[in-house]
């Protein structure tokens, strides 16, 4: 018995890549360095830059630049920046929704009255 096992491998076809990105960077806070481990934060003791946070991995050490390292400070202000962004937007939309649901309110209003002309009619009539 010849058991062919013929894993079709299904090419990916011009896959779009969903517009361009101004940044390859990550910005705001980082979650994992590039090897897979996990973010701390850590305290510099450095003498340039005594007692301030940064985001570093356990597997890096000073002076490696493979490793995640990046000053929590500078990555809180991007993140907040972001999140600005991001609350604006939701406010926007926000409003948005709320004028719906006002015109909608409006509409039901009027059904309701329409509904109730209606009624008054019907019964005026019969
Ligand atoms: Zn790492």
């Amino acid at each position: 018995m010849s058991t062919s096992a013929n894993p079709s491998s299904s090419t990916v076809s011009g896959g779009r890549n969903g517009g361009s990105r101004r940044r390859e960077k990550q910005r705001g806070l980082p979650k994992f360095c590039r090897c897979g481990e996990e973010a701390t934060i850590k305290t510099s003791e450095t003498a340039k830059n005594p007692g301030r946070l940064f985001y570093g991995c356990p597997n890096g050490s000073e002076g490696d630049k493979y490793h995640l390292f990046t000053w929590t400070d500078e990555r809180v202000v991007e993140e907040v920046e972001d999140l600005k962004c991001l609350v604006s937007d939701l406010e926007a939309e926000l409003s948005a929704v709320k004028a719906d649901v006002a015109g909608l309110e409006k509409q039901v209003e009027h059904s309701m009255v329409m509904i109730g002309i209606a009624r008054n009619r019907c019964c005026t009539i019969l």
